[in-house]
């Protein structure tokens, strides 16, 4: 049996009509850009997530961008940040996130994670807090809904009080995910979200969205994504073009009418590997919120904690089971943030976690015998 990580074909498959639908009506039609699909999406999905505005742009990766752009302009009333200022956010995230704070203009100020749920370590994050009150360089924090666990937000909005700063949330893992009975995405200032393939709300290529309830940020965002200018013979600022391309936008409001069925698939999922995985040794299992904070397994990631990770990898590909390690280096480690980042303590917990996690199958349409094949798969691994 061969099983894989995610599988996209066996997705449009499930929902080919409407999307076959779909795209041939907007080739058709020949509004390849900006067509009025992507004005439908956007009203859709900031419904979906709860927010005033969303405004859909070419990545996950521009809509960070774009975020920390338009706040740098509406707080300092300079385009970038300043290279002193600070930006907390994880070590152990993909590299948009640190990569966004650099091309922003400001410094990311790596803190470690805690290992239960992989998220951003809050009291280690509140110690730093407290140590710059009188320095007041750190401007804000990025959290990370790492792999769809919600992000303890009660507690970063408090933080953020107490000491001034913003809150940028990245979504991107996260689509659908719950703190407390609200989306996140409708926490922060403002949020990105990625239609990556692989993310919980995939396009067919690249796509990306900001959520936000402020007007000044979504009116700045709006003109940086547009070349910088109201329109495109009146550039003001140094602007991208960035935007939401007209097929996608078609693709994912098809599919945003089955992500919540998807969703609570993926919940089922990690349910089974819960249940089944949690007395195999040297397994620790991720720590989910408790209810009503929803979890949506953009990623379903255990620790393996022998020293065996990439054996245990090895062997299930020798299987046919397909996992992935996300993430094998933390971002501090990676050249481009050597110089760059500020690391106030060792990212001791961050460094651990590289070498044992393992992120195993969380298709949503997964068969019985699919997960079982795993599981058992596991367990002769493990347990001899
Ligand atoms: C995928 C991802 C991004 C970037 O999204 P793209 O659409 O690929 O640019 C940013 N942050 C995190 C945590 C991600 O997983």
């Amino acid at each position: 049996m061969r099983v894989p990580l995610l599988d996209l074909k066996r997705q449009y498959l499930y929902i080919r009509p409407e999307i076959d639908y779909e795209i041939a009506k907007i080739v058709m039609e020949g509004r390849y850009i900006m067509g009025p699909e992507v004005k439908q999406f956007e009203e859709e999905f900031k419904t979906y997530i709860g927010t005033t505005y969303g405004l859909g742009v070419a990545s996950g990766t521009d809509a960070l961008v774009i975020i920390l752009r338009s706040i740098a302009y509406t707080l300092t009333g300079n385009e970038y940040f300043k290279k002193e200022d600070l930006i907390i956010t994880p070590s152990f995230t993909f590299t948009a996130t640190g990569d966004a704070i650099l091309r922003a203009g400001a410094t990311p100020l790596f803190i470690d994670i805690d290992a239960r749920n992989f998220n951003l370590n809050l009291e280690a994050v509140e110690e730093i807090l407290k140590q710059d009150k009188t320095f007041k360089k750190i401007k804000g924090i990025v959290v990370v809904h790492l792999f769809g666990n919600p992000v303890n937000m009660n507690k970063v909005l408090e933080l953020a009080e107490t000491y001034g700063i913003f809150v940028v949330e990245d979504c991107a893992q996260a689509t659908g995910s719950e703190w407390e009975g609200k989306k996140v995405g409708s926490f922060g200032i403002a949020s990105a979200f990625s239609f990556f393939p692989t993310k919980n709300l995939g396009g067919f290529g690249d796509g990306g969205f900001i959520t936000t309830n402020s007007t000044a940020i979504y009116n700045i965002a709006k003109i940086l994504k547009n070349h910088g200018g109201e329109d495109k013979y009146s550039a003001t600022l140094i602007g991208y073009n960035s935007r939401l391309d007209t097929i996608q936008a078609g693709i994912l409001k098809v599919k945003l009418r089955y992500l919540d069925q998807f969703l609570e698939r993926r919940k089922k999922i990690a349910q089974y590997y819960d249940h089944n995985l949690k007395d195999i040794p040297f397994i620790i299992t991720p720590l989910p919120p408790s209810p009503p904070s929803i979890h949506t397994y953009n990623q379903y990631t255990i620790r393996i904690t022998n020293n065996n990770r990439d054996r245990v990898k090895d062997r299930l590909k020798e299987v046919g089971i397909e996992s992935m390690v996300y993430y094998p280096i933390p971002l501090h480690k990676m050249k481009v943030f050597k110089n760059r980042s500020i690391i106030p303590t060792p990212l001791t917990t961050t460094e651990m976690i590289c070498n044992e996690v393992l992120s195993l199958p969380i298709e949503p349409l997964l068969t019985e015998e699919e997960l079982e094949y795993v599981v058992s798969s596991i367990k002769s691994i493990l347990v001899y």
